[in-house]
């Protein structure tokens, strides 16, 4: 009889789909990755860009920071800003929008920053 090995993923990992992109479960078009963050491109897009900026660590919503994150979430700002940047949309405008919880319309509970840019963005938002 052959050995069975238990691998013993971290629960989170097993259920939340950004943290399996992150494991590289599940295929993602990356535009930016670090040490902390990823990058990739919304597979849904509401704009011609619409990139998701996400950290590493597994977060369900912007209400569950703690003091520690800040660094963090300061970093996935400066991502999102690069990336806007990079491609092109600095100068005409760009938006970043956190979505948390169920009035916010949150689907996704590990957080990201949507980076949305390429056509003119109305407000109020929806
Ligand atoms: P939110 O509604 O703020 O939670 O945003 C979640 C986003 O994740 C939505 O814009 C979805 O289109 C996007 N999304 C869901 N599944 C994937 C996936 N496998 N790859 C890329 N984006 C995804
Ligand atoms: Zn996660």
């Amino acid at each position: 009889m052959p050995r069975r090995v238990a691998v013993i993923m971290p629960a989170m990992a097993e259920s939340c789909l950004f943290c399996r992109i992150v494991a590289g479960e599940i295929p993602a078009k990356l535009v930016y990755e670090d040490d902390r963050a990823l990058a990739f491109r919304d597979i849904n897009p509401q704009a011609p860009t619409h990139v998701l900026v996400i950290p590493r660590r597994h977060i369900a919503t912007l209400n569950d920071l703690g003091e520690g994150d800040r660094e963090l979430v300061g970093h996935l700002a400066m991502v999102g800003a690069r990336i806007a940047k990079d491609l092109g949309h600095d100068q005409a405008g760009w938006r970043a929008v956190w979505n948390v919880n169920a009035d916010a319309g949150q689907t996704v509970f590990h957080i990201h920053l949507h980076v949305l840019g390429g056509r003119k963005l109305g407000w109020p938002p929806g």
